[in-house]
Order: C-alpha cells, then sequence, then structure tokens
C-alpha cells in the first residue's frame, strides 16, 4: 500500500532525515515515535511534497510513484496531510472547512457521501456545522481539521502531532476516533510524542532519532520494549 524507502531531506548543511524508510499496509494504522526536532514533521512534510528531498527518495502508495509528483498532484493520488496547528480557516464555518476538502474534481460529486463518512467518525460535528471553526475547542478543532482530510477521499491519511496542546482526555477521544477510520480500509500514519496514547490505538510503530528510523515493531513489541520504556514512556 505505502512502501517509502530512501527518503533524506536537508536543511542547509543539517541533514534531517537520512535514508528513511517505511511501510504501511491497507487499513493499518502506523505511529512514528520522536522527541522534539527528531524530525518527524519533516517526514510527513517529505512524503507530502512539501519539502525538497534529496536524490533517491521513493515514495509509492499503491503502486503510483508521488515522489514524482507536485503536492498538489499528490492529494489527487490519494495523499492527504492534517498539518501540525491544524491550519484551519478561523473565520469560516465548519461546513465550509469541510467543504474545502472536496475541492478535487474527483471528490466534489462525492462531498456528500464523504460528508456522512466524517460524521460516522464524529458525530459532534454534525451538530455544529454552522459553528466558526475558531470558536471552537483544540479537540473539535482537530476534529475538523482531519474532517477536512477525510473530504479529499484519500488512502492514506498523514497526521502531524494530532494530540500536539490536547488534555489527554481529549487525546484519547480523538484517537478513538482512528481505528474507525482505518477500517473502511484507508491508512493512518501519525507522528507522535504522546507513545502511550498512540501506540493503544497502532497497530505497528517505527522510532525516530536525530532523523533516524533507529527501531520498528509491532505497537505491542514497543510497548514492552525496555528501550521504548526508557526513551518515550517513563519507564
Ligand atoms: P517537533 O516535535 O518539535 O515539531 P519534529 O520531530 O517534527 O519536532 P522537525 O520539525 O522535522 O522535527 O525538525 C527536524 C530538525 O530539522 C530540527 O533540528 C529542526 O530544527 C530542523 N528544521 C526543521 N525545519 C527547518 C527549516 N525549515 N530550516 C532549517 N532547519 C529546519
Amino acid at each position: 500500500m505505502l512502501e517509502v524507502s530512501n527518503l533524506s531531506v536537508r536543511y542547509g548543511r543539517h541533514l534531517a532525515l537520512e535514508d528513511a524508510a517505511l511501510t504501511a499496509g491497507e487499513g493499518e494504522i502506523v505511529v512514528v515515535l520522536g522527541s522534539n526536532g527528531a524530525g518527524k514533521s519533516t517526514l510527513i512534510k517529505a512524503m507530502a511534497g512539501l519539502v525538497r528531498t534529496e536524490p533517491g527518495a521513493r515514495v509509492m502508495l499503491e503502486g503510483k510513484p508521488l515522489h514524482k509528483l507536485p503536492a498538489h498532484r499528490i492529494v489527487d493520488a490519494g495523499l492527504a496531510l492534517v498539518p501540525e496547528g491544524r491550519h484551519l480557516f478561523g473565520t469560516l464555518t465548519v461546513a465550509e472547512n469541510l467543504m474545502l476538502g472536496a475541492f478535487l474534481p474527483r471528490t466534489r460529486d462525492k462531498a456528500d457521501e464523504s460528508m456522512e463518512k466524517v460524521f460516522a467518525v464524529f458525530p459532534k460535528l454534525k451538530e455544529r456545522l454552522a459553528q466558526v471553526a475558531g470558536t471552537m475547542s483544540g479537540g473539535e478543532q482537530q476534529m475538523v481539521a482531519i474532517g477536512r482530510a477525510m473530504m479529499t477521499c484519500p488512502r492514506l491519511l498523514l497526521l502531524d502531532e494530532p494530540s500536539l496542546g490536547l488534555s489527554p482526555l481529549l487525546t484519547s477521544e480523538l484517537f478513538k476516533a482512528l481505528p474507525s477510520i482505518a477500517e473502511t480500509g484507508t491508512s493512518v500514519l501519525l507522528v507522535e510524542q504522546n507513545s502511550h496514547q498512540s501506540l493503544a490505538i497502532a497497530d505497528r510503530g517505527y522510532l525516530i532519532e536525530k532523523g533516524v528510523i533507529t527501531g520498528e515493531g509491532t505497537a505491542k513489541e514497543l510497548l514492552e520494549s525496555a528501550d521504548v520504556q526508557k526513551a518515550y514512556l517513563g519507564g
């Protein structure tokens, strides 16, 4: 479904991501765990075509080479990004923000159907369609941002630190929605510092340190690993 290899990004002389490789299967939830500045956002942006990658990078989604496409064509090919900080249009309503996600010709006709899928995952949004997005709580805004990405009918959803700024309770509420997205066949890849809660809903995970992927395993293996306990789980 998703196969990434040789993904490297340089900011000037700084190598922020070095030969990253990972995979995600259909309907799988994969988490990349790393601390501040480890390169998590860079990894996500590189996959979405938002930063320039070094030669040799490969990002294959269902056999399509995304690394050859500009960012807008990458969305059309089925990859949707929920950026860190959500980037909603704060003065527009929830409905308007969601509809912005259905901008592609292939998704416009399916907007009503997609909207129902969003409501199935986040029932709260149906009651809040007329609310101005900027007046919502952080957790609700994150739901709108994920909903907007779902409106592009993605095959792969990329989430950049969705738990950032949310309480553990709100994070848990939000994360509980991810398996229901994955069950529809959409793969979910999230990068996180919040290891406990993300591993609780993930199938598999990777560890990233200083731009290098240093470990991987099933969520259960990572939860039980002494290294992960020490570095990420306060154990
Ligand atoms: P955080 O959780 O703090 O967002 P992160 O794991 O997402 O961290 P990145 O944002 O990918 O990390 O940053 C990786 C490294 O690259 C950091 O050292 C960062 O300072 C550097 N970096 C990120 N963006 C740029 C940029 N546009 N120009 C120069 N250096 C950058």
